[in-house]
């Protein structure tokens, strides 16, 4: 196989990685290039939309899946189809729901592969009702780092597929999936939106929204005071009729904005003018899918707008009953520490969840960017704390500066993960920064 040197870095654009990566066409070019692999250990890498270190593995190497694009089967009887790991969301979208079929669940972009959503368990704005990603995959195909490929889901190699769902690409490379899609009446979304005034109105809104509709709250984190916890609420659900498509129309940051530009005085005045784009009343708007659920889909590379030091994004849960607290404890730190986070979401989680490491529980998640500078990574061990002290976690997709104790007292059943990596790896071929930084391993 050839192996070209690269230098990766995370979707935050903190951590980067000098790597040697493949890039297969054919997952037969995949299995050979286990061949070549020596005790830097390897790692899959999709589409590198992952914000924190999960995806990198430097001074070793990486396996590119994005050429491993094909759908390879479809039933519309039951809606299965199955499609080689560098396959996109955004592919799966422009082919199935012409067809009357859509995906289950998807993140906030659209452009991950599906290798990635199984390795990180995703959620999207409808987990309450449709739980997480790999709720929804019936079987994958699972390179080991042994070379054999065998085949783990929920009913085959119950253990297996548990540690690869949200297993951060440490059991071995995915090389297909079998996902189920739902069947679905149109492309259209009836999205409600109203202001919220604080976080007390915000708990009692989500609350409020049926389990099975996508809802979303944004939230102005430099708010304080009365005001803290004001946002907007979205909540959308599926139209009868269709929507216009979206203009697939993409713009892209060409530059690096300056360090400076997103300060607390510009995040505020862009705070204030998002707040106000919702008349006080509220509005009612029919969107296609694509527009409501990938808002930031429509400027590529909107990373470079944190500047080339980049930022982190912290995105914990909470439990339901915690929810109150921790939330305000939260918001108060960030909005005292006026570190500018003008993303700041928030939204409600059910139980729903497929892997030892998977991120959801029941109860709600707060997720807000902060531009890399100094004092940004005190705060985020601050933040760790707080989420630690009322019984939260934080996910591993997004994460760039957890603590390795931190994460051992979040993820319960990091024991029968472990137990599988031994069984399946025991020399660790399969590695990552993540992983070394957690030491996700343990200690042996
Ligand atoms: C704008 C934006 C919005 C987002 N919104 C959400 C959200 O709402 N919910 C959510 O859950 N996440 C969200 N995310 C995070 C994103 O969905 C996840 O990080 C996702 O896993 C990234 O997939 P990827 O293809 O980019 O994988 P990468 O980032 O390249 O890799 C992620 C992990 O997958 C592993 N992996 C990739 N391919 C394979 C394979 N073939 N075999 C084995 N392991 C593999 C990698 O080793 C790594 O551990 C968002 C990200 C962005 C940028």
């Amino acid at each position: 196989m050839r192996w070209k040197a690269l230098n990766l870095q995370s979707w935050g654009r903190t951590c980067s990685d000098s790597c040697l990566a493949t890039r297969p066409e054919r997952v037969s070019e995949a299995i050979s290039s286990l061949a070549d692999v020596d005790a830097s250990g390897l790692l899959a890498h999709g589409a590198g939309t992952s914000y924190g270190d999960v995806g990198l593995n430097p001074g070793g190497r990486v396996l590119l899946t994005q050429r491993l694009n094909r759908l390879l089967a479809f039933d519309p009887e039951t809606g299965e189809v199955v499609a080689e790991p560098g396959v996109t969301i955004a592919d799966l979208l422009r082919v199935f729901p012409p067809r009357g079929y859509t995906i289950p669940v998807s993140p906030g972009t659209a452009f991950v592969t599906l290798g990635g959503a199984v390795a990180n368990d995703v959620h999207g704005k409808n987990h309450e009702g449709a739980g997480s990603f790999c709720n929804h995959v019936r079987w994958l195909d699972l390179l080991l780092p042994s070379g054999e490929i065998v085949r783990a889901g929920p009913d085959q190699r119950p253990a297996l597929f548990q540690a690869t769902a949200g297993g951060v690409g440490l059991t071995g490379v995915i090389l297909a999936v079998c996902l189920r899609l739902v069947k679905t009446q149109s492309n259209g979304m009836r999205v409600d939106e109203r202001r919220i005034a604080d976080l007390d109105g915000f708990l009692a809104a989500l609350e409020e929204a049926e389990p099975g509709a996508h809802s979303v709250g944004w939230i102005d984190a430099l708010s304080g005071g009365r005001a803290l916890g004001r946002g907007i609420l979205q909540v959308g659900r599926v139209a009868a009729e269709p929507a216009p498509p979206p203009s697939g129309r993409t713009r892209s940051l060409p530059i690096d904005l300056p360090g400076f530009a997103l300060n607390p005085l510009t995040v505020a005045a862009f705070n204030a003018l998002y707040w106000r784009r919702v008349p006080v009343g509220g509005r009612q708007r029919l969107l296609a899918y694509e527009t409501f659920s990938y808002p930031l889909d429509a400027l590529l590379q909107w990373n470079r707008l944190y500047g080339r030091r980049g930022f982190h994004q912290f995105q914990c849960v909470v439990p339901t009953a915690e929810g109150p607290t921790a939330l305000r404890r939260l918001l108060e730190e960030a909005s005292r520490a006026r570190a500018a986070s003008f993303l700041a979401v928030l939204k409600r989680l059910g139980d729903g969840r497929a892997g030892f490491l998977s991120f959801p529980r029941a109860g709600y998640t707060l997720a807000m960017d902060f531009p890399h500078r100094s004092g940004t990574l005190a705060l985020l061990g601050r933040l760790e704390w707080i989420v630690r002290d009322h019984g939260g976690r934080l996910y591993l997709a997004k994460d760039s500066a957890m603590s390795p104790e931190g994460f051992a007292e979040m993820y319960p059943e990091l024991d029968p993960f472990r137990a599988v990596l031994a069984e399946v790896d025991p020399n660790g071929r399969m590695t990552s920064a993540l992983a070394r930084r957690l030491k996700l391993r343990g200690t042996a």
